[in-house]
């Protein structure tokens, strides 16, 4: 079904679908999509499944430069980046190495990078209880950059903070300052662009 679909995509472009570099590419889409969009099919409990810890720890724990992949729902063109995460525990942690399966069951659907940003910050604060969580995401939208349109639009940087790094200042700043952005952080310093808003 889909590989029709790409075969029909292919010939509305004016390609010759049986030609043959095109005559696997139907099959080789199908696969790619299913992958980039495999984030639908995953259960968040499974992935956290016996990775999360009690503690009696209370800094703030840091991931960062998480690599992403994400495709942008209005064009269906990638946007991927760089992603930092930051928790201070209540009582409990989450594995380290589930933070960045976290970020993949996200990037992999059809996003906007404010949107995956939220869903990242509030998955963590459902299911960690932390006493505060910061997600910021930094990426680069093929669909501005490869139309040529505004070029210093296509690169964006969302951010989405609850619990101690949206109420205390010291807090965010010790984050932003672990992370060194490339640039301004929305909402902290000074309001973003945003990459890819649709409208055309
Ligand atoms: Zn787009």
């Amino acid at each position: 079904m889909m590989q029709d679909l790409i075969r029909q995509l292919l010939a509305e472009l004016g390609e010759d679908p049986s030609r043959e570099g095109l005559v696997d590419t139907p099959k080789r889409v199908e696969k790619a999509y299913k992958f980039l969009t495999s984030g639908y099919d995953a259960d968040i409990d499974r992935v956290l499944n016996n990775a999360l810890f009690t503690v009696d720890y209370s800094e703030m724990v840091i991931v960062k430069d998480i690599d992403f992949y994400s495709l942008c729902e209005h064009h269906l063109l990638p946007f991927f980046g760089k992603c930092h995460v930051a928790y201070i525990p209540s009582t409990r942690v989450i594995g380290l190495s589930k933070i960045p399966r976290l970020v993949d069951v996200f990037a992999r659907r059809l996003q906007v990078q404010e949107r995956l940003t939220n869903q990242i910050a509030d998955t963590i604060r459902d299911k960690v209880a932390p006493l505060g969580v910061a997600v910021v995401m930094e990426a680069t939208h093929l669909c501005m950059s490869m139309r040529g349109v505004e070029k210093q639009n296509s690169f964006a940087v969302t951010s989405a903070m609850h619990g101690a790094f949206r109420d205390k200042a010291r807090t965010r700043m010790e984050f932003l300052e672990l992370i060194k952005l490339r640039s301004a952080v929305p909402g902290v310093r000074e309001p973003a662009g945003y990459a890819c808003v649709g409208d055309d």
